[in-house]
């Protein structure tokens, strides 16, 4: 029965040990890692006071098997103090706290050697002292997860359901140390059964916490995203903006031409002058969404700024005839107040190899829409070099 109970309790501390290991290994959060190490020792420590420790090493003194065994609970309490203050969310302890915490383990750790390496003599002494030392630790125990609680960490909520059972049992020993309790079963496996139920609930405990950082790091980085996005759109068209375009075409190396457009709205500033900025608003609305279903998926399209716009693409996909439609498409779409306008575009093309070919093509580009406003505006130009376009380019 005994041996079946340690088997078990064996199986289960390995099984454990080996999911936290690998949950580690992805999740890479320090209290698993913790976790890991204190249920390594919790499992030494079983292995060596159980007398399994015997059935492998059959010459082993008894004393070797003693030390082994206070090391291993010294190493089981430090490391388990360590976890629980891992655990804790950072803002729900105070630091003074966690180093407390670190230093009791500390503690924990020479006491075990102390007793494990102290001469014969002196070994009842450093028993009495290993045992002193436990004495606070419910102290700092009943502290840390009333502190914790206070400051509202989830985590000490699911790790204090996880560890009920085990004190319960620590409790019912001590009851029977003190003649309270008959001994029987319960009481003799009280250990093993504690511990195996905290090495579940504990991973369970686990699980939540890493459900509820996935969840924290899911919400930074669609809050990421988001900035990002609103950092790269115009908010007045949702088209992108000024910045977001040139980010695109710098990380945009072509070996085929690019055509670029530069659209611009005709005589703009009379139309808020006439019926004010939000019909003003309202008209570069309704420019942004044409060009946006003309660029279709073959081209982006930016507002550059005020009512300056521009659509680029591979030229093979972004024809000229484009332009005209563009053009076509303004001048017969009744806007906000029943206003009409009319854009003027200018257009370049040519293989953008780096920043330059691009500061070259704006430029060509620019200068076209340049030649479209001094001929009358509502039109097309092509840079000169570029093949000429068809007969009712010139819209007008
Ligand atoms: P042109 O035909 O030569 O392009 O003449 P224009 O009046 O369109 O050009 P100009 O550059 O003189 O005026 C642009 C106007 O665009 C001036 C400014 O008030 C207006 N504008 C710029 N940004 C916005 C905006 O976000 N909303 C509104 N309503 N108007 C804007
Ligand atoms: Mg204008
Ligand atoms: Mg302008």
């Amino acid at each position: 029965m005994a041996i079946a109970a340690l088997a078990a309790f064996g199986g289960l501390g390995v099984g454990m040990l080996c999911y936290n290991l690998v949950l580690w290994l992805t999740i890479r959060e320090r209290f698993q890692l913790t976790y890991c190490l204190s249920l390594l020792a919790m499992l030494t420590y079983v292995w060596a006071s159980s007398g399994a420790m015997v059935q492998v090493f059959p010459d082993i003194a008894h004393t070797y098997r003693l030390a082994t065994a206070y090391i291993m609970l010294g190493f089981a309490s430090a490391l388990s103090l360590q976890f629980i203050t891992d655990f804790i969310e950072e803002d729900c302890l105070p630091p003074a706290l966690r180093r407390m915490a670190r230093q009791f383990g500390i503690v924990y750790v020479l006491a075990g050697l102390g007793v494990a390496l102290a001469a014969p003599d002196w070994r009842h002494f450093a028993d009495r002292l290993y045992a002193l030392a436990y004495v606070p630790l419910p102290v700092l125990l009943v502290s840390l997860t009333t502190i914790a609680w206070r400051r509202g960490s989830r985590s000490i909520r699911v790790l204090a359901v996880a560890w009920a059972l085990p004190l319960l049992m620590a409790l019912l020993r001590i009851a029977h140390a003190l003649n309270l309790v008959e001994y029987g079963l319960l009481v003799q496996y009280a250990l093993i059964i504690g511990m195996s139920f905290e090495a579940v609930l504990s991973s369970l405990a686990m699980s939540y916490r890493i459900k509820l950082i996935t969840a924290e790091r899911d919400r930074a980085r669609a809050d990421e995203r988001a900035a990002r996005q609103l950092a790269n759109v115009d908010s007045l068209t949702g088209l992108l903006n000024r910045r977001a375009l040139l980010e695109l075409l710098i990380a945009w190396r072509s070996p085929e031409p690019l055509r670029l457009l530069l659209v611009d709205i005709d005589r703009f500033k009379s139309v808020n002058d006439s019926h004010g900025h939000l019909v003003g608003d309202e008209v570069l609305r309704a420019v942004a969404e044409v060009l946006a279903i003309r660029a279709d998926l073959n081209a982006s399209v930016a507002r550059l700024g005020g009512e300056e716009f521009a659509l680029i693409g591979a030229a093979a996909e972004l024809p000229e005839a484009v332009a005209l439609g563009i053009i076509a498409d303004i001048r017969s779409r009744p806007m906000a107040a029943g206003v009409r306008v009319t854009v003027s575009v200018g257009m370049a093309e040519g293989p953008v190899r780096g920043e330059d070919d691009w500061r070259e093509l704006y430029r060509r580009a620019d200068a076209a829409l340049y030649q479209a406003k001094s001929d009358g505006r509502n039109r097309a130009v092509h840079a000169p070099g570029a093949p000429p376009l068809p007969a009712n380019t010139a819209a007008a």
